[in-house]
């Protein structure tokens, strides 16, 4: 019997193999804009933008220089051991969307129905073998890091996890959790990222994103424009400066600067404030947001009263999917866009034949043990547990968390949160300049599970005619 299961096997991977260079013609553009919602160009009034990471882009310099001054800090400020100093940042450590159990200090990526990806648990830089971690937390405090920015507060925590370990140093977990906290907080809070990043514009912001053309094309069209950001004006003057030039306030019929979101769309006590160009604030009352002007602060409700931009209508893009995105598509009705820098090089990959190669096997090796299983001989069993280890191989987006939108077969929570919350997604804001204005973006429609209830590929094998020849998966897609 196991011989059979075998020649099955080597008959449908070699046929996924002779499918790969088909399918490998039909690759996806990075450049355009995916709908999880169906949407119209033509309906949008009013474009938001927020600042960081979806009208700027950073190199990687910049998470460089939060994980420094960061861990200097940490040395300096809080005691930590001088011996830290050794560690550098490591640009493709961590991924954007993973848990942490402030408790244990383990670091993990969880699918959209809270389970744990195997192999993905991490203490200090190393997998987490010892510690079998089934669903979620067991009454620890998980926290998610969804921000661009958070990839070296990530790092530095394994970093210093993994220093502590490897002394023997006896440590408080929930301590360490709560210091790197506060000294990454303190890089931003404080200005030194801000003072750093205006020093020396160029080598932190990647000039090629065009986010001036979008601008000045959504101008053209008589499209209104705004601005809400959590950074300071300042920062934001000069890094538009950079990017758009002098007379970016122009092009905007808003600014609101250091608005504390999510705060901002929640908490309606918060008046707006108005800043001059030299940063004083000023005590007058606000009746109106002109153009031209400089606001600090207030709130949503506020902003919807004075501006009357309500509904779908108004189209805002940010690259954090909770405090940009989530209370606008729950609470407040605007559309909105979600910017994935990550989704570029995911894609390329995508695009490659090892890749395609690599997804075809996967499904038509699930299909195989779907199958199979009904022979509960001993042998056979084993041989289909062979098959269920190989379907979780090593993923080739990171080596150690794989990719940001799925564990081995789900959808992660990053990705689950990202349909829920945003309309529409893109690499960059760039993308929009591939799109005319009236255009609609349509979701595929995707089968169901009870739409497409069989694995397609197998729906004719069986052991008495394992020669037939059987469709794969792309073929039926
Ligand atoms: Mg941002």
């Amino acid at each position: 019997m196991t011989e059979r299961l075998w020649s099955i096997y080597n008959e449908t991977k070699r046929q996924t193999e002779d499918l790969t260079p088909v399918i490998s013609t039909n690759s996806v553009n990075p450049d355009t804009i995916f709908a999880n919602n169906e949407m119209s160009l033509r309906d949008i009034e009013i474009y938001g933008f927020d600042y960081d990471y979806t009208l700027a882009f950073y190199s990687s310099h910049l998470h460089t220089l939060i994980f420094n001054i960061a861990r200097d800090i940490l040395i300096s400020n809080h005691r930590y051991p001088e011996g830290l100093r050794k560690y550098e940042y490591i640009p493709n450590f961590a991924v954007r969307g993973l848990h942490y159990d402030v408790q244990k200090a383990l670091l993990m990526k969880i699918d959209a129905f809270h389970y744990i990806q195997l192999g993905t648990v991490y203490r200090g830089l190393h997998p987490n073998m010892s510690d079998f971690y089934g669903k979620s937390s067991h009454g620890h405090t998980m926290k998610q890091f969804m921000d661009i920015f958070s990839l070296p507060e990530m790092t530095l925590l394994s970093c210093v996890n993994d220093f502590f370990m490897r002394h023997n140093i006896d440590y408080e977990p929930v301590h360490l959790y709560k210091d790197v906290k506060e000294a990454i907080r303190d890089v931003h809070v404080k200005g030194i990222m801000y003072r750093a990043v205006e020093a020396d514009i160029e080598k932190y912001i990647c000039y090629g994103e065009q986010s001036h053309a979008v601008l000045k094309k959504l101008s053209e069209h008589g499209k209104k424009m705004f601005l809400i950001t959590n950074s300071p004006f300042d920062f934001v003057d000069r890094g538009m400066s950079y990017i758009v030039g002098k007379d970016w306030r122009d092009l905007f019929d808003v600014v609101i600067v250091q608005a504390d979101k999510p705060s901002f769309f929640n908490d309606r006590r918060k008046p707006f404030r108005r800043v001059t160009d030299k940063g004083a604030l000023l005590w007058d009352r606000i009746h109106r947001l002109e153009k031209g002007q400089i606001y600090k602060q207030g709130n949503l409700y506020e902003f919807l009263r004075l501006t009357g931009w309500r509904g779908s209508k108004v189209l805002y893009f940010g690259d954090h999917i909770y405090s940009d995105l989530a209370d606008l598509t729950l609470k407040h009705g605007w559309r909105t866009g979600a910017i994935i820098p990550e989704l570029r090089k995911e894609i390329k990959i995508m695009n490659t034949e090892q890749y395609v190669h690599m997804m075809t096997w996967l499904q038509a090796l699930t299909g195989l043990i779907e199958q199979m299983q009904v022979h509960r001989d001993s042998a056979s069993q084993a041989v289909v547990e062979e098959w269920i280890r190989e379907r979780e191989t090593k993923d080739i987006f990171n080596a150690q968390f794989g990719s940001l939108f799925r564990t081995y077969h789900n959808p992660t929570y990053f990705s689950r949160r990202l349909s829920r919350f945003a309309d529409i997604y893109m690499a960059s804001i760039s993308c929009l300049l591939n799109y005319d204005l009236q255009h609609t973006f349509f979701p595929r429609r995707t089968p169901l599970q009870h739409e497409s209830p069989f694995w397609p590929e197998q729906s004719h094998v069986s052991l008495s005619a394992s020669s037939q020849p059987h469709r794969t998966k792309a073929e039926s897609d």
